[in-house]
């Protein structure tokens, strides 16, 4: 049996009680490879994790996309003392807290206009699922029922949940699990290594990949269609970047065909671009937003749909029912993530951590730019805070090369995402330039050392 080796670190939880590494079943994790050879985390702080053995290692990721200020941010922490000293908890059915309606006209200030109406999940996978049950709602109260298919897109990520596998489009997330929801329909994904390989930003070539949509109108005809989700920049497949153009040419469709365009920014939103939104980023307005991650740095579970004036006045005007949106969570706004997200806004303002992330887009363009000329490299990316580094595969092994990089940098004290061969990097907001170039010199040795 697998003993936790959590007695090297003094603080450590369970110290004096053998801890088998048994019984955590790690969610989207090789749990038997793990098992092997643990990867344990004991603190952090700013732009580093502690190791279990003590080692600093960059956090290369932000946890997963979340932690944009940075870990354990003063700000966050002392919110959450004071909250828990205060109230506990508060539902948000018929009752709710000021902080909640305080966080939401916070939300609706950053968002881009008309976008002013805030509804709480716990997670981005709920935010999926919410926004597309708005989505039909919607439609229901307007009379126009029809419309209830929902368009998705290939290498699309938009959670675990039963709506957002149904609407997404990696392979994996879906064979398993039976039909999914019926009705559902895909766009065709933008990657296109042929043409847009080592593209600096937004790739050149594909915004006609938008005109896919027409394709599915002239199937299913417009009246049948309630919505399409995409992820402005795909994070979760390995960083799609969506081509110049590609977003406005889709907004314009929905437009033309009274299509809800709903934009998955549970990676994008809070700063990763160096905005609030992808949508202000692109100059592109979807009519709902899916948030999640950024909203409370990671710090407490919590997911947003952000929609249009209108689509709040339209399901809440036109109801038969005193409730409106039969929908909703026990944790929706909960005091504690409420919280964290307004603290997380406090850290983001006060030290204009959207505004470092353009300060320093071009060193860190610069710097995973550099890294061409590293074995099996085959293409790089970024946008904003974010990066890819695409590999070749290993001759039938798909996957090893990635994997064996992400065990490398841990080893070397970084922590790095991998899809597949693609490594995938988004560190916290907060990064210096010095950080930076600390991170391309340990990427290089992981480079130069794979087999
Ligand atoms: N949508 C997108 C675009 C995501 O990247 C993620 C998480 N990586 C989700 C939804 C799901 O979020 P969660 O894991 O919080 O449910």
């Amino acid at each position: 049996m697998a003993l936790l080796r959590l007695h090297r670190h003094p603080g450590a939880l369970f110290m004096n009680r053998p801890n088998s590494l048994e019984h955590f079943w790690m969610p989207f994790s090789a749990n038997r490879d793990f098992k092997q050879d643990p990867r344990l985390i004991v603190s952090a702080e700013g732009m580093y994790y502690t190791s279990e053995d003590g080692r600093q290692i960059m956090d290369a990721t932000a946890g997963l996309w979340c932690v944009n200020a940075g870990h354990r941010d003063p700000r966050i922490t002392a919110a959450l003392l004071r909250q828990i000293d205060s109230l506990d908890y508060a539902p948000s059915f018929n009752f709710s807290h000021p902080a909640a309606f305080e966080l939401s006209a916070r939300i609706a200030a950053q968002f881009p206009e008309p976008m002013n109406r805030v509804f709480y999940t716990n997670s981005g996978s709920e935010s999926v699922d919410s926004a597309l049950k708005i989505a039909l709602a919607y439609h229901a109260a307007r009379k126009d029922g029809t419309r209830t298919r929902l368009i998705g897109r290939e290498r699309g990520y938009h959670g675990a949940g039963f709506g957002g596998i149904s609407v997404g489009g990696i392979v994996r997330n879906r064979m398993k699990f039976g039909t999914l929801l019926t009705g559902v329909d895909h766009l065709r994904h933008t990657h296109d290594l042929a043409r847009n390989a080592f593209s600096r930003g937004t790739p050149e070539h594909g915004a006609e990949l938008a005109d896919d949509l027409e394709r599915l109108v002239a199937l299913h005809d417009a009246s049948t269609i309630a919505a399409v989700i995409v992820e402005p920049m795909a994070g979760s497949a390995g960083v799609l970047l969506p081509p110049k153009g590609y977003l406005q040419r889709l907004r314009a469709i929905c437009d033309k065909y009274g299509i809800l365009l709903i934009f998955d920014e549970v990676i994008t939103a809070f700063g990763r671009l160096g905005t609030a939104t992808a949508a202000e980023y692109f100059g592109v307005t979807p009519d709902i937003i899916c948030c999640a991650k950024g909203l409370t740095s990671g710090v407490i579970p919590m997911g947003a749909v952000v929609v249009r004036d209108e689509i709040y006045e339209t399901i809440t005007g036109t109801s038969e029912t005193p409730i409106e949106l039969f929908h909703g969570y026990t944790y929706s706004a909960h005091p504690m993530a409420t919280a964290a997200a307004l603290g997380a806004l406090d850290a983001y303002e006060q030290d204009d951590m959207y505004g470092n992330v353009s300060a320093v887009a071009l060193p860190w363009e610069e710097m995973l730019h550099g890294l061409r000329d590293c074995p099996n490299v085959i293409d790089i990316r970024n946008l904003g805070l974010v990066g890819a580094i695409e590999l070749a595969p290993r001759d039938g092994a798909p996957g090893a090369r990635g994997t064996e990089a992400m065990r490398r940098a841990w080893d070397l004290g970084a922590m790095i995402r991998v899809t597949g061969d693609i490594i995938a990097l988004s560190p916290p907001l907060i990064i210096q330039p010095d950080q930076i170039a600390e991170l391309g010199e340990l990427l290089r040795q992981v480079l130069s050392s794979l087999r």
